[in-house]
C-alpha cells in the first residue's frame, strides 16, 4: 500500500510520527507521507519536524516527508506552496474544494497552478481544471475519508474524460483510518473505476514516489 496523505499531532491528527508509520506498517503499507495540514503560521516549524522525523526513521515503511496546504486563500496558494519546498516537502498535497468544507472556490485552480504533486479531495472539480491538472502532471485524489469521499465518482470521471492522473489516500488521522490495500482498491471500485484502471492508479503511485523521491 502506499499512501500520501496522512495526518499526525502535529496538526489534527492523533498519533506521533512513530506510532503512525508502526500502524501503517503493519496494515500492509510499503511507502507514506506524513501532510500534516499547513499555511503560511506553521509551515515551517511543522516540517522542521516532518523532515527531521523522516530523516532519522528506521523502521518497515518508507516515510517521506509532506505537507498539505489547507485552506489558504488561492491567491496566497503558490507563496505558501515555495515555502512548504523550501523547508522540504517532498510530498506537497493540497487541500482542495471538498464539497463538505467551505474551501474557498478558485482553491483547486491555485493549487493546480502552484504545482502541487496531488489535489486532494476535490470535490466537484470542473473538467476544465481537470484538464490542467492533466497538462501540469497534478495527480487527482480518490480519498478513503468519509464526506471527502462523496465525489469520488465525479474525480474518477473527470480523470478519465481529461487523463489526469489519480492517486488513492486514506487522508488518515487516526489509527481506524488506515486501510488495507484490497480495501482501498474496493472504495476505488466504489467509485466507478474498473479494475485496470485501478491497477493503473497504483502503478502510478509506485512512479509518483520515485520522483517524489528524487525530489
Ligand atoms: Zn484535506
Ligand atoms: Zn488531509
Amino acid at each position: 500500500m502506499i499512501d500520501l496523505h496522512m495526518h499526525t499531532f502535529l496538526s489534527d491528527g492523533v498519533l506521533v510520527p512513530s506510532e503512525l508509520a508502526r500502524r501503517a506498517a503493519m496494515t500492509g503499507y510499503r511507502v507514506m507521507a506524513i501532510t500534516d495540514h499547513v499555511d503560511m503560521a506553521n509551515a515551517q516549524s511543522a516540517l522542521e519536524q516532518i523532515t527531521r522525523f523522516c530523516a532519522t526513521y528506521r523502521g518497515n515503511v518508507k516515510v517521506i516527508p509532506g505537507a498539505e496546504i489547507t485552506h489558504v486563500p488561492p491567491e496566497m496558494f503558490a507563496e505558501v506552496a515555495r515555502l512548504c519546498r523550501r523547508h522540504g516537502a517532498r510530498a506537497l498535497v493540497a487541500h482542495g474544494e471538498t464539497i463538505v468544507e467551505p474551501v474557498a472556490p478558485g482553491t483547486n485552480r491555485a493549487a493546480i497552478e502552484a504545482g502541487v504533486d496531488i489535489l486532494a479531495h476535490p470535490g466537484l472539480i470542473s473538467e476544465e481544471d481537470a484538464r490542467l491538472a492533466a497538462e501540469r502532471g497534478v495527480a487527482l485524489e480518490i480519498s478513503g475519508r468519509s464526506g471527502h469521499s462523496l465525489t469520488n465518482g465525479h474525480v474518477a470521471a473527470m480523470a478519465r474524460a481529461t487523463g489526469a492522473r489519480l492517486v488513492f489516500d486514506t487522508d488518515s488521522h487516526a489509527p481506524g483510518d488506515l486501510m488495507p490495500l484490497a480495501l482501498a482498491r474496493k472504495v476505488a471500485m466504489g467509485a466507478g473505476m474498473t479494475m485496470e484502471e485501478v491497477d493503473r492508479m497504483f502503478q502510478f503511485a509506485e512512479e509518483l514516489v520515485e520522483k517524489l523521491a528524487k525530489g
